[in-house]
């Protein structure tokens, strides 16, 4: 068990006084859209696989045409590592599965219901779950015999099955989080994530490959009725649907809110570069919502100011420096016929310079908000 590094993890587990940790009960996944693929966690597991061939990793992963490793779809689930958790002697925050997503259809609803068992028996440590497959995440946890399947399994587990009783559901220490690296995914997984039982809801834009309009799904109440009574019956309620107000005849619906957006770029050798205005929007969206925003490292690519008799042609051809657009594509065919310049409006340079160097400063401002 290792310390978790993922930066917004470290935040709350800093604000927190806990321990920051990951904690993987399954391992494996296979790709669900464009965002997954640089998956980091299946290069991981691919060096890992090669290291040692015949443990948990081998056998997950197989290389694609350009050599990039991915998932193929195998499931390691781990007894042992399930019961991790229940051995810690300190409370922590954490990451839930950064080597799978835990709502893959090969992880089964046994499995998942063994794993929120040992999330509920720990309710002095915040568990973070984050997906691309909301769909599945909002139908399993939405099925009423959750809660019971789950107990039985904690009480099996803490050989406590009769005294054993969940402190409620949705568990109050686990936040729930949807990938949404484009507008096209923000749309398909969020509302998922609106519709599912949870405390706290949050995005994580990472990596960024396009402009997010997140607005319609921050800002709390925005769904609810004029007279205000479903907020005052409803608020903290985890139901999601559309209701007639039968007091003042809005129409209108309990949907709660996203209470945190997360975004970055990407890592590794073949990170993609994230259009600055792009997190600037996500921020100022955020802002006016008065939801939370964190910004993660920029990945491999930085802002780049072309400077006065430097070669930005070379730079261009060598893969030094990328011109991104605000719809993402980059044009380096068009930039180095033109001597490096773009000549779209609104387009940025954005040069490799690796993650370290490249840093977390939007605007220089490090951007580190939580929810409380
Ligand atoms: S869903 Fe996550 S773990 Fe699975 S392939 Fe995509 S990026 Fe990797």
């Amino acid at each position: 068990m290792k310390g978790c590094k993922i930066e917004w993890v470290a935040e709350l587990a800093r604000i927190r006084g806990m321990d920051s940790k990951s904690w993987n009960p399954v391992i494996g996944c296979s790709r669900a859209s464009e965002g997954c693929r640089n998956c980091y966690a299946a290069a991981t597991v691919d060096r890992f696989a090669r290291k040692d061939g015949t443990g948990a990793y081998a056998g997950l992963t197989e290389r694609d045409g350009d050599g990039v490793p991915r998932f193929n779809g195998k499931i390691d689930f781990s007894e042992a590592r399930l019961m991790e958790p229940l051995k810690w002697r300190k409370p922590a925050v954490v990451f839930v599965g950064d080597m799978a997503d835990l709502f893959h259809p090969n992880v089964t609803d046994e499995m998942l219901d063994r794993i929120f068992a040992v999330m509920a028996l720990r309710p002095d440590c915040l568990f973070l779950v984050l997906t691309k497959r909301p769909e599945r995440m909002r139908e399993y946890l939405v099925k009423q015999c959750k809660a019971h399947n789950i107990a039985d399994c904690a009480g099996n587990i803490s050989g406590q099955r009769l005294s054993f009783k969940l402190d409620g559901f949705p568990l109050p220490n686990v936040w729930f989080g949807v990938t949404a690296e484009s507008q096209v995914a923000a749309d398909e997984r969020v509302p998922h994530l609106l519709a599912t039982p949870a405390v706290r809801r949050f995005v994580s834009a990472e990596p960024m490959l396009g402009a997010i309009n997140i607005t319609p799904y921050i800002g709390h109440n925005a769904h609810h009725c004029r007279c205000g009574w479903h907020k005052t019956e409803l608020d903290g309620s985890w139901f999601a649907g559309k209701f007639t107000c039968h007091k003042c005849g809005d129409a209108c619906s309990t949907y709660d809110a996203l209470d945190w957006v997360i975004c970055g770029g990407e890592s590794g050798p073949n990170a993609r570069p994230m259009h600055p205005d792009w997190a600037r929007s996500l921020r100022d969206q955020c802002a006016a919502a008065g939801a939370k925003f964190f910004f993660k490292p920029w990945g491999e690519w930085t802002p780049h100011t072309p400077v006065a008799g430097g070669d930005l042609g070379g730079d261009v051809r060598a893969g030094r420096v990328q011109i991104v657009h605000q719809t993402g594509q980059s044009d380096v065919e068009i930039s180095i016929a033109t001597g490096g310049r773009s000549t779209i409006p609104g387009s940025r340079y954005m040069a490799r310079v690796g993650k370290k160097a490249a840093g977390r400063l939007l605007d220089g401002i490090e951007h580190n908000e939580v929810p409380t």
